[in-house]
């Protein structure tokens, strides 16, 4: 099968390797899609994974192509996405059922291998079925959707909330997406253009170019004691003053975005906001499937069910494994700004 591998930091390699046999407990996919995400760049490009080489990419849909010999044979050929997380069970927050708080995990694309090949063999108690009328191309955007989700989830929204979404990336206008849908009035930024003109597509109607106009001043204008809730997703010491800046006395920020650079510290202005404001600030990790009785996972695959032509639009950009390698080095080198980009495997797109 082609794969493309890690072999250090900034060094990968397409290449023609065997195809990898299932464990008894693992099911191998033909990849349909996988997704690339934000947290990519550094990791092939700075960071480097936990192993070499290593095949990177957790956002993945495929085709059940074999199974273990504890697996049941009714799953081949079912169209699944994948819960890249994979949980120790033997630890105690995986006692206590917290598993993406797992202190000894393994997970697919980082530390062990993951989509950006033609096949991959994945853990039988991760596949989740996805329902007729979801391409393969829309499933594999199930795990950013669901982190999305998770975010929105976190802070309970009342019809006629304020949201500000602080970068209209991927997870930014997910996060618009679920919002909107919550019933709040969103409201966004970024500083790349045609990231809010993409934004403007969908519908979002409050968007504002960062570099040209102080948020604060802007989201005053609109709503005069600030926001409810902010969701930072930029990853910026900027973005989190910022989103203090804007916040409304008692209100909320979400951190969504991982760290952007090296020093992550705020103003004492900022820092007297939050205790003054009595500002509620909660992180986000990963998203959750094993809750009951509905999980994350499960909505998000329902949303696409019922409205995949608007969420088929955040796919802007879908590249071949043999493009997949250069595609990946201009967006490192910030030549290309897509929303979503993904390797699909043009061989069994139909799907
Ligand atoms: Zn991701
Ligand atoms: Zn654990």
């Amino acid at each position: 099968m082609k794969a493309l591998r890690l072999y250090a930091p900034g060094d990968l390699r397409l290449e023609d390797i065997p195809i990898p046999l299932p464990c008894p407990d693992e099911v191998l996919l033909r990849v349909l899609a996988c997704g690339i995400c934000g947290s990519d760049i550094p990791r092939i490009f700075e960071h480097g994974t936990y192993k070499y080489p290593l095949i990177p990419g957790h956002e993945f849909s495929g085709i059940v192509e074999n199974v273990g010999s504890e697996m049941g044979k009714d799953w081949i050929g079912r169209h699944v996405v994948v819960y890249p997380l994979i949980p120790c069970r033997q630890c105690s927050s995986c006692y206590s059922g917290l598993y993406t708080q797992c202190l000894n995990y393994d997970y697919l694309g980082s530390r062990r291998d993951g989509g950006f090949a033609e096949y991959v063999t994945v853990p039988g108690s991760h596949i989740i079925p996805v329902p007729d009328g979801v391409s393969g191309v829309l499933s594999a955007m199930t795990e950013p959707c669901a982190v999305a989700l998770h975010a929105v989830r976190k802070i309970p929204i009342a019809v006629g909330d304020t949201v500000l979404v602080m970068g209209a990336g991927a997870i930014g206008i997910l996060i618009a997406l679920w919002a909107r849908t919550a019933g709040a009035e969103v409201f966004m930024t970024d500083v790349v253009v045609d990231k809010l003109r993409f934004a403007r597509s969908l519908g979002f109607k409050n968007l504002l170019d960062a570099m040209q106009t102080h948020v604060p001043d802007w989201i005053k204008q609109k709503c005069k004691y600030g926001v409810n809730v902010v969701f930072e997703t930029t990853g910026f010491p900027i973005g989190l003053e910022t989103a203090i800046e804007s916040c409304c006395i008692s209100g909320s920020i979400v951190l969504v975005g991982n760290p952007a650079c090296k020093e992550m510290s705020i103003g004492i202005k900022q820092y007297g906001m939050i205790l003054r404001k009595e500002i509620h600030i909660v992180g986000i990790w990963n998203s959750v499937i094993n809750e009951y009785p509905k999980n994350e996972w499960q909505v998000v695959l329902e949303e696409f069910r019922k409205e995949s032509d608007l969420y088929k639009k955040i796919v802007t950009h879908e590249v071949s494994i043999e493009r997949l390698k250069d595609f990946l080095v201009e967006m490192y080198q910030k030549k290309i700004f897509p929303i979503k980009a993904m390797f699909v495997n043009k061989e069994i797109e139909s799907c």
